[in-house]
């Protein structure tokens, strides 16, 4: 096991018309038996990172160590780590039992029988034991990705490192192995990085998260920091589904107007003290819908979910999205009235994005005192 150390990491590829940046001076640190997701939107360099940990990647410049050996000049097969991709390509011509040895009979100098006894061992994890005999075509998608793990858990490396590899399975399938796979790596204890471009997949399996957006790394944390407190507005709106409520808003005297007539006077006006101009963040979860005050809005359509229902409406020229009941069935064209917390509001400084304000403590404690609470007693 190791801990990835992740220092200052750039990686520029030359282009015909220039240079791209990859990866802006990444610096990030997964610690020891630490399951860490890479999540961003398509292209924003999450292959590109995981690679030059791999030692796929020659790196522009930065350091890559796995505890305090510097790793970043040695070659891939000189790391002691295993990838596993989204197109786990298995050899066609060898059974389940070559495909997951072949690598140890390369790299290692384990003896047959050993390698017959880790294969089974890992086959045995994996719940794929009857199908050590069987070629891949006649394996379904799910029992393939079984295997293309199996090759690298079998290798016992210091580090996994996983792009994607659950993509080309259907949902189900993936939320089915979206548990298996975090319950092993916490059995095996090895320090993971997984890549996604999937914020629910990342959330659900994170023990943190690292967010990314063009080559920079926005911010690291868990599923409940980066939700509750994201670091700027790109965070904010990338995690949670439905995705938060933006819309820019002016300031005066510590009140807020935004579009469709929205107003909001602060309880506490040191909010936006010396702004002109912020952006506003509400999570659907936090309108809620009254019969009088507040502000309104036009309702469009609502997506009942069973145990709640979600409300499309306009607040001018946004969309607005609320959580409400399942037994509120506002109609097309109706005018709905809506009120929050000011403790739920997000502010965003409206040239940098940065965050002025995330949700305050009083509504995000709930969680972490629960687990106290069972910390204590136990
Ligand atoms: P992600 O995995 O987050 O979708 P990638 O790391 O694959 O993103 O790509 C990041 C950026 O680097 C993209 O703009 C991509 O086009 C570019 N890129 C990746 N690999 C290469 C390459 N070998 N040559 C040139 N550009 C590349
Ligand atoms: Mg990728």
């Amino acid at each position: 096991m190791a801990i990835i150390n992740i220092d200052d990491l750039r990686k520029e590829f030359e282009l015909d018309d220039g240079v791209l940046t990859a990866v802006d001076d990444v610096d990030l640190t997964v610690e020891d038996g630490e399951f860490l997701v890479l999540v961003g939107p398509s292209g924003c360099g999450k292959t590109t990172t995981l690679r030059c940990v791999a030692g796929l990647e020659e790196v522009t410049s930065g350091h890559v160590r796995f505890d305090d050996e510097d790793v970043t000049d040695l070659r891939a097969r000189d790391r002691d780590v295993a990838m596993v991709f989204q197109n786990y390509a298995l050899y066609p011509h060898m059974n389940v039992r070559k495909n997951i040895g072949f690598g140890l009979k390369l790299s290692s100098e384990l003896t047959s029988a050993e390698i017959r006894e880790r294969v089974e061992d890992t086959a045995e994890m994996l719940g794929i034991s009857d199908l050590l005999g069987k070629r891949p075509r006649d394996l379904s998608g799910g029992q393939q990705q079984r295997v293309a793990l199996g090759r690298a858990i079998v290798r016992q490396p210091e580090v996994f490192l996983m792009d994607e590899p659950l993509s080309n399975l259907d949902a189900k399938l993936r939320s089915e192995m979206r548990t298996e796979l975090q319950e092993l790596q916490h059995d095996l204890d090895v320090t993971t990085m997984y890549v996604t471009h999937d914020q629910t997949e990342a959330m659900a399996m994170g023990d943190r998260i690292a967010v990314m957006n063009d080559g920079e790394l926005q911010q690291v944390g868990t599923a409940e920091e980066v939700y509750s407190s994201p670091a700027n507005e790109f965070v904010a709106n990338f995690i949670g589904s439905p995705s938060i409520n933006r819309f820019a808003a002016e300031v005066d005297d510590g009140t807020l107007h935004g579009p469709g007539g929205f107003t909001y006077q602060f309880d506490d006006p040191s909010w936006v003290e010396g702004h002109d101009e912020v952006r506003v963040g509400i999570r659907p979860e936090d309108v809620s819908l009254v019969e009088s005050g507040g502000n309104t809005a036009e309702a469009s359509v609502v997506e009942p979910m069973g145990n709640e229902n979600f409300l499309y409406a306009t607040l001018g020229d946004r969309e607005l999205t609320a959580r409400i009941a399942s037994t509120l069935h506002p109609k097309p064209g109706q005018t709905v009235r809506f009120t929050f917390d000011e403790a739920a509001l997000y502010l965003f400084d409206a040239e940098t994005g940065e965050s002025l304000k995330t949700k305050t403590a009083e509504t995000s404690a709930t969680v972490g005192d629960y687990v106290q609470t069972e910390g204590e007693s136990a």
